[in-house]
């Protein structure tokens, strides 16, 4: 079967001799090469290789990126993860020639340019973050965090203290407690009040004179803002700690409130995410830190500095932890962050934030009611809901999910935050338009009656899909990812 939705795999279709570039033959003599590359490497037998012509090379990519699902083909309400529109200008800004094909070895005389977008997008970053300084180095969130806590822990050296605690929140992103043990620190958890805050009680209780810092995200992982914040900051503060700000969360705040004002002394920010750069999938994302003053001789080395108006790399932090990533970051994200800001203005990022909070508390007004909501307040730029209601009828949160996909879908973040039974975390972003939103929401009421009405649609979906319902344990536990002939 060769139609338009073959399900047929590239080596179901070839042919033995097909091709699908004619190259001409080489004109290098074959011992020459074989005298470059060790025998033992060289291959014996010929690849197994797919033999296809052109035409059905091109049709067998182009179905798959057909099943692909982004944000430019649907409304992707993946909560924590900030899935907004990328507009393009971004792309058009990082593709410059000036940008794309300059090499970080280059002479710093000769991409005076760059290291200016760098420089200007540290103060950027500075400002929104309420921080005194800024590394662009780590790649992603997780980077951020393991960057933070690698200068907090330099922090605390440096003083003589022997702090190896980290105190999380039981409804932080999982990276956080990832992070604290990758850095050789022991992880102390605190339980969440039933109102969804952290629980000043178990936090009091936790900290002490081995307290390296708290983690925190503020909206937390629940959507929800800590109204306690400066309280917190106290605690951990008088107990000598630093606090640690995930900034994923930071869609909600920008141009609203800052970190450091809230009494911060880390913040990592998520460009891929609150910064309008693409990402899933893996990569490539950027996570810059900002610390305050006493943090900065530990910041990653080299940095970039400006003297009466050339920007140069200095290495003059004796105290630095080092590099955590090849040369200054990843460096065509940064860009497309930097297009971003820029196109926004000081404004434009308040509004965003503004529109991003409203969208949520809009979806949540909506589905109150045929969803079961664990907190009864305003939430910042994401909501969460449950399948409560639908239990009654052996539906679980992992059904909707499916059944979205049959509406066309991407489905919300499902059983984050841990401490939500059953969760969909929804988090429609300030760039999806009220009729996208209200189409969702009539979407899930309509799932709603489903399960009320015929819940095997549901426990069944997907229905529309190229694959139905997939053994999700043995996906994850015996992945098949090579083919056998
Ligand atoms: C996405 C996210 C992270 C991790 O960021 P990555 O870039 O995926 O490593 C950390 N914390 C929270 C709350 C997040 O949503």
């Amino acid at each position: 079967m060769r139609g338009r939705n073959s399900k047929a795999l590239i080596f179901e279709l070839s042919k033995p001799g097909r091709t699908a570039i004619d190259l001409p033959a080489c004109d290098v003599p074959q011992d020459d090469i074989q005298l470059l590359i060790p025998a033992q490497l060289i291959r014996q037998e010929k690849a197994a290789l797919p033999e296809v012509s052109q035409l059905d090379l091109m049709r067998h990519y182009n179905s798959l990126s057909e099943r692909n699902f982004g944000v430019d083909s649907g409304f992707y309400p993946l909560g924590s993860c900030t899935m907004k529109y990328n507009p393009k200008i971004n792309e058009d800004a990082c593709r410059l020639p000036g940008f794309a094909l300059i090499h970080p070895l280059q002479d710093s005389e000769t991409v005076q340019g760059a290291l200016q977008l760098l420089y200007n997008m540290e103060q950027y970053l500075a400002e929104l973050a309420g921080m005194d300084a800024i590394t662009m180095q780590p790649a992603a969130g997780a980077h951020g965090e393991l960057t933070g806590i690698k200068l907090i822990r330099a922090y605390h050296r440096h003083r003589g203290q022997n702090r190896t605690k980290v105190i999380v929140p039981d409804s932080a992103h999982g990276t956080n407690p990832a992070t604290a043990a990758v850095c050789g620190l022991d992880i102390v958890e605190v339980k969440s009040h039933p109102d969804g805050a952290v629980d000043l009680t178990a936090l009091k209780a936790a900290v002490g004179s081995d307290t390296a810092a708290f983690m925190l995200t503020n909206p937390s992982t629940l959507g929800l803002f800590e109204k306690n914040i400066t309280e917190i900051a106290q605690i951990v503060h008088d107990a000598g700690g630093l606090l640690y700000y995930d900034g994923a969360n930071a869609n909600a705040i920008m141009g609203l409130t800052r970190p450091g004002d809230m009494g911060f002394d880390v913040v990592h920010f998520n460009l891929h995410k609150t910064f309008s750069t693409p990402h899933g999938g893996g990569g490539p994302g950027s996570g810059p830190v900002g610390v305050k003053k006493a943090l900065i001789p530990y910041l990653p080395s080299p940095h970039i500095v400006q003297k009466s108006g050339k920007f140069s790399l200095a290495a003059d932090r004796p105290q630095s932890i080092g590099k955590v990533q090849s040369f200054y970051g990843n460096f065509g994200v940064i860009v497309r962050a930097y297009a971003y800001i820029r196109v926004m203005g000081p404004d434009g990022l308040t509004a965003s934030s503004q529109d991003a909070v409203l969208n949520a508390n809009y979806c949540l007004s909506q589905l109150k009611e045929d969803y079961y909501a664990p907190f009864e307040r305003f939430c910042m730029h994401e909501c969460i809901i449950t399948s409560k209601h639908q239990k009654a009828y052996g539906i679980h949160t992992l059904d909707i999910a499916k059944r979205l996909l049959d509406y066309g879908y991407h489905p919300p973040t499902i059983y984050f935050p841990l401490i939500v039974e059953e969760a969909m975390m929804i988090e429609p972003t300030e760039t999806e338009s009220k009729e996208t939103i209200d189409g969702f929401i009539a979407v899930m009421r309509r799932i709603a009656r489903e399960a009320e009405e015929d819940a095997s649609l549901i426990t069944k979906a997907p229905h529309t899909t190229v694959v139905g319902r997939l053994d999700e344990t043995a996906a994850a536990r015996k992945p098949v990812v090579k083919w056998q002939r």
